[in-house]
């Protein structure tokens, strides 16, 4: 390059390649900023990588990156006190596009040079997405001249020698029309902080401002935009829990303080680095404002690393730094890519070997956070099998009474009473302390221990518990008396006649809240309740599942439905039954001796039809067999027609059955204030 000025056209394979820079490149046009910030910072990180092995011997100076806006020209200029370029190395490095000079850079100079950003490809060329001329003026810290290149977004240039006197490079960029918002402060601003905030090297946009005389006024100082040194890219051992406390607030200003911090520093086999906390959440579905960051080599990437890190991951906050994850590709491929994979899988196995170095050296501590990190563990421990390996060690449950166990220790306490007869190990659970404290009540006073599971995800990550653990139930303490929520098989014998019992039924049910109730009846302890409500287990457990998926939607639709459980054997409702008796014994009797004749003759009938087949039977025979249960049905129901009568108009009905509704927090407005009136009734009554 002897001549003082040239024309060359730059060497690509296709005729025109920057109309397709400027429409495919990025879709963010904005990311030009980042590439040619990255180039001056990679161009500052050389000399100092040469300085520093005594090919540069000159004076370092000041390498601070300055980026400037000039409204009149319309120019953007990024002006670096790096390496610079010479005319031949304008030539190789940006005449011919495809070559990307930092990796012949990191080929010669593979152990110094990992702080060099770009081996992104077309890093400088994506200035053309908002110029229509861009310039070079540049010298080399080598002797030679300073070159002034330029390029109107044809692939014609032209180069030729510039006066500059120090070392380093302008890329000035001449804004078109369409991409104005590049030439305004705050927009420039708002991305240098997005990209830069970390770099190495430290960069000025214009000077700082002051309030003074009423105004901002620019001071003498530069604005500098970057922290040089963020936490991450310290060791471990020289940072204070405040200084992890203090990078957290620099990334989230307005997040609440987080749980715990794990230091990711990994040299083999990638390159590693970052910082991840454990925000506080509570809330199962809360947006997430705060995400982590990924950058690469201190540029910011990107902040939706969905796919990049495991789902439950993306529930933390922090940064993650590696060079190794190609940064300029498709989603698509990232998520396919084996690096990203292995990175992913290391994260996975941080995390959980932090989680388990916290509970082994603190318990304490970890106990007190458990309630806020439950979340996303038990997510992790859901979709992530390697992580359900680790945590299993670790995940704890919780009981009603606030105590913290985790699975083996828990086994242990409820295995030797707990256990039913198929042996199962039967885990009795609560979702609200509140509502069903007389269930937990009853089961702790058969000396059994009650869960806590009161988060939304609950119930899908106890249906993972069951698969995972051995011959293991969850049974919610309502969901049926407490005789039979964990099943040993030692019935009780009924103190009941059973057809008073039969009696009973239609009392009962005459008094039922609403539709979904069934009436059954069980021969309980005579110290147990009179009458308790259950929900079983099963539609309970889909029904809330199809709350969350899609799918289900019968489970959905149904109706809920409850037990209304009698205790056959409670002294109370022994005494229902003989007012019952004493009031409408001889006329229920009557239709009961009604039904038991038809029923002998039915009997009767069924013996001579016996072993005929249904064709073989006469019409006539098929008739009488109609009319008779229809005979005993009609009987029963004059005769339960009676008994609902009298029980709609029994207040101490009414009252077993609000006592019910009410332990289990049922009874509101209108009811509850009518109960309290029948209450203070029946207390007079009581002499
Ligand atoms: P990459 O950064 O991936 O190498 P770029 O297109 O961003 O690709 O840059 C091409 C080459 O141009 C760089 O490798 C470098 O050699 C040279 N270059 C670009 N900007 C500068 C600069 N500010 N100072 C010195 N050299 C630069
Ligand atoms: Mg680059």
């Amino acid at each position: 390059m002897e001549t003082s000025k040239q024309q060359g056209t730059i060497n690509v394979t296709t005729e025109n390649i920057f109309p397709i820079i400027k429409k495919f490149l990025y879709s963010d046009h904005e990311i030009f900023l980042r590439e040619l910030i990255s180039n001056a910072v990679d161009a500052t990180q050389k000399l100092k990588t040469l300085s520093s092995i005594g090919e540069f011997t000159g004076e370092l100076g000041d390498l601070t990156i300055r980026v400037t806006l000039d409204q009149e020209k319309k120019t953007l200029t990024v002006s670096d006190r790096g390496v610079g370029m010479t005319a031949k190395e304008i030539d190789k490095y940006i005449n011919q596009i495809a070559f990307s000079g930092a990796e012949e850079f990191m080929k010669k100079y593979k152990k110094e040079a990992n702080a060099i950003i770009g081996h992104f490809g077309l890093g400088f060329y994506s200035a053309f997405m908002v110029s229509d001329q861009v310039e070079i003026i540049t010298k080399s810290y080598k002797r030679g001249k300073a070159v002034n290149w330029s390029c109107n977004g044809s692939p014609d240039y032209t180069i030729e020698d510039s006066d500059r006197e120090h070392r380093g490079t302008d890329i000035i960029l001449h804004i078109d029309k369409e991409s104005s918002e590049f030439l305004e402060e705050g927009r420039i601003q708002t991305l240098l902080t997005k990209y830069s905030r970390f770099l190495p090297v430290p960069i000025a946009f214009g000077k700082e401002k002051e309030w003074k005389n009423n105004k901002y006024e620019e001071t003498d100082r530069d604005n500098i935009i970057n922290n040089t040194e963020p936490a991450w890219t310290k060791k471990p051992a020289d940072l204070t829990d405040d200084d992890y406390a203090k990078f957290y607030r620099e990334l989230y200003p307005m997040a609440e303080d987080p749980l715990f911090h794990i230091h990711l520093n990994v040299d083999f086999p990638f390159n590693l680095t970052g910082i991840l906390y454990f925000p506080k959440i509570r809330n199962n579905y809360e947006v997430q404002k705060n995400k982590i960051q990924l950058y690469s080599n201190q540029v910011y990437v990107t902040d939706s690393v969905e796919g990049i890190v495991p789902d439950f991951l993306t529930l933390l906050h922090g940064v993650i730094d590696s060079p190794d994850i190609p940064l300029n590709v498709s989603r698509s491929y990232l998520q396919s890519d084996q690096n990203v994979k292995k990175i992913s899988a290391h994260i996975t196995k941080k995390v959980a070997d932090r989680l388990q170095e916290i509970f082994a050296n603190d318990r304490e501590q970890f106990e007190q956070k458990w309630d806020d990190l439950k979340l996303f563990i038990n997510y992790g421990m859901l979709t992530e099998e390697k992580f359900w390996d680790k945590a299993r060690e670790f995940a704890l449950l919780k009981n009603t009474d606030d105590k913290y166990f985790t699975y083996e220790e828990y086994k242990n306490i409820i295995k030797d009473n707990q256990t039913d007869k198929n042996g199962t190990l039967v885990y009795l659970y609560a979702n609200d302390k509140d509502e069903q404290f007389s269930f937990i009540r009853s089961a702790k006073d058969k000396g059994y221990d009650v869960l806590l599971m009161d988060g939304q995800f609950d119930t899908h990550f106890l249906n993972h518990l069951e698969e995972k653990l051995e011959k293991s139930h969850f049974v919610r303490v309502d969901s049926d008396v407490v005789d039979k929520l964990i099943d040993k098989s030692a019935k009780k014998e009924s103190k009941l006649d059973p057809a008073l019992q039969t009696w009973l039924n239609p009392v009962f049910k005459s008094q039922a809240p609403g539709e979904g109730y069934f009436v059954t009846f069980e021969a309980l302890d005579e110290k147990a309740s009179p009458v308790i409500i259950t929900q079983s287990e099963w539609s309970r457990r889909m029904k809330e599942m199809s709350k969350f998926s899609g799918g289900m939607s019968f489970y959905k639709e149904l109706p809920d439905s409850f037990n209304l459980v009698i205790n056959s054997n409670h002294p109370v409702v022994q005494l229902i039954g003989e007012e019952l008796k004493q009031a409408h014994g001889s006329e229920a009797g009557k239709f009961d001796e009604e039904a038991a004749k038809v029923k002998a003759e039915q009997d009767s009938l069924e013996q001579l039809l016996k072993g005929k087949k249904e064709d073989e039977i006469a019409q006539e025979e098929k008739d009488k067999r109609t009319e008779l249960t229809a005979k005993i049905q009609e009987a029963e129901k004059q005769r339960d027609e009676i008994l609902a009568a009298y029980g709609r108009e029994n207040p101490l009905v009414k009252q077993l059955i609000d006592l019910a509704l009410l332990a289990t927090n049922k009874l509101t407005g209108e009811a509850l204030d009518a109960f309290v009136q029948r209450s203070i009734g029946l207390l007079g009554n009581h002499k």
